[in-house]
């Protein structure tokens, strides 16, 4: 089935099921009691996981004028986060890149003024190579002195945002941490129900009622499992393993690496001059390989990694040669080939900082229910080969604080299901065929059989002589 096939369909599928859902709420609203808004315990909206998405919630909504008076709380698993200046001295293992449209993000809620003071990596360059033909592509600014995204630690973006709530903590935003929500009551549409509003219990059986809530609580989410909300998991098949590099010799460091190997991607990450970030996906075996192997023979495969070449095929290499040909007299403007760069070499790795991660797609065909709304990797879940997971979570804040504001301006209560549909259609529009793209990378670069590699080398080259198309692929890819 073709992309443009599976979004229609989608669509068909959406509208119908809309529209038996509102049904079945709209008979849920006339069914219930009111409950007491000013109880101790009930809040307009509650989010339940205070990662980095979570967080970003609490703060779009806590801070936004039109929110003035509404009662917001996060509710996070994991003991509370010592908030200082002082980071440690070794990078977390853990990073993102964000890129500039979650930038201007947290810069309207504030929360971006903390993260630079901290400690942020900005990148002007990205080079992704295939290691079975000589196709690359480059993204850049023509102007040097524009960033394309931001390297930035996620203990870091979880303390810029933290900092922020700490401003609105006890006046329009509680912040809960120790809290961990393990059981949900829905609203059950048409069986009449005492309570029209979401009961929320946590672990030391502490009561919340709340007119929304919010499930921010990652690619495992139990509140989703809670509402019985259908999920479509796919393994890759693959870790992602990453460590914290240090580089041979100092240098401007300001070009992030992706190489494809048929074993899976790997990419380096730039976070100072002499330090970059390692994600590396491959089988579930190899990465436990990669993280039991001695420092020096780990070290020995970064750099072989980076730098050997896979087997090339004649008939790949002749055809790129001829279609670059092609396109420096077709396009001379084009520079039909862009110049390549060699990537850093290694010397060492941080202490401890190995670790694996599996890799899944995953996607809830719903992201909202009534009184409930996923966002971030509890809604979606891509591979990290596009530096996309938590971009795409930021885009579900704004999007979701922008439907909730209208509802507020509009007098409306902010769990009722045809608003939060409006959320679900934006972000599904935008998001299915993000990640359909990514998945479809993601199989066309795991192969080196000859064929596909001819195709996807000439697909890379073209796309990389043409300028609106990479223009093109980097402004999707923004929030
Ligand atoms: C190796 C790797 C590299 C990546 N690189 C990038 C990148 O470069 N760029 C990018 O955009 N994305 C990247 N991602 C994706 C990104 O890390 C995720 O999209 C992001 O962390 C998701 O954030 P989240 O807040 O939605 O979920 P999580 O980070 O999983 O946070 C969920 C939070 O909810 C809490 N919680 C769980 N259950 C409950 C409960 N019942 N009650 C209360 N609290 C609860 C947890 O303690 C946790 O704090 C990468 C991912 C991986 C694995």
């Amino acid at each position: 089935m073709s992309l443009r096939t599976a979004v229609k369909t989608l669509r068909l599928f959406r509208f119908k099921t809309c529209l038996s859902r509102n049904l079945l709420y709209s008979r849920s609203l006339c069914t219930g009691q009111e409950a007491k808004q000013d109880d101790v315990g009930f809040y307009d909206v509650t989010i339940a996981g205070g990662g980095m998405v979570g967080t970003a919630m609490a703060c779009a909504l806590g801070s936004h004028p039109m929110f003035e008076g509404k009662k917001v709380l996060l509710l996070e698993a994991s003991p509370a986060r010592i908030i200082s200046d002082q980071l440690p001295e070794n990078y977390s293992n853990r990073v993102c890149s964000l890129n500039p449209g979650t930038v201007e993000f947290l810069k309207d809620i504030g929360a971006w003024q903390y993260i630079t003071k901290m400690r942020v990596n900005s990148y002007k360059r990205m080079q992704v190579w295939d290691s079975c033909s000589n196709a690359l592509i480059t993204f850049d600014r023509e102007n040097l002195s524009k960033k394309i995204g931001h390297i930035v630690e996620n203990d870091v973006t979880v303390i810029g945002l933290t900092k922020v709530l700490d401003l609105l903590k006890g006046n329009r935003v509680d912040l809960k941490y120790s809290a961990k929500a393990t059981h949900v009551e829905l609203p059950v549409p048409g069986e009449g129900f005492s309570n029209p509003f979401v009961k929320v219990f946590l672990e030391d059986g502490e009561e919340i009622h709340t007119q929304l809530l919010v499930a921010a609580d990652g690619p495992n989410s139990s509140i989703r499992k809670m509402a019985n909300m259908n999920h479509i998991v796919w393994s890759y098949d693959q870790s992602a393993v990453v460590a914290t590099l240090q580089l041979t010799e100092a240098t401007d460091n300001n070009v992030a690496w992706q190489r494809f190997l048929p074993t899976g991607p790997i990419a380096m990450l730039p976070l100072s001059e002499t330090h970059s970030s390692l994600v590396w996906s491959t089988s579930h075996d190899d990465a436990k390989k990669l993280l039991l192997m001695p420092e020096d023979q780990f070290i020995d495969a970064v750099n072989n990694a980076f730098w050997q070449d896979s087997e090339k095929h004649p008939v790949v290499e002749s055809a790129g040669k001829w279609l670059e040909n092609a396109l420096s007299v077709l396009m001379p403007s084009s520079g039909g080939s862009s110049v390549r760069q060699l990537p850093p070499s290694v010397i060492a790795v941080d202490n401890e900082s190995r670790a694996m991660f599996p890799l899944s797609l995953g996607h809830t065909p719903h992201y909202v229910k009534p009184r409930l709304a996923l966002i971030g990797d509890a809604a979606h879940r891509v591979h990290p080969l596009a530096g996309l997971g938590v971009n795409l979570g930021f885009g579900d804040v704004a999007c979701l604080r922008d439907t909730l504001i209208e509802a507020v301006q509009n007098g409306e209560d902010l769990g009722a299901l045809p608003r939060l549909l409006e959320y679900e259609t934006k972000r599904q529009q935008h998001i299915v065929p993000i990640m359909a793209t990514i998945d479809a990378l993601k199989r066309l670069f795991s192969t080196d059989a000859m064929p596909v590699v001819l195709a996807r080398s000439l697909g890379l080259q073209t796309t990389n002589a043409l300028k609106p198309v990479k223009d093109f692929f980097v402004q999707r890819a923004s929030l």
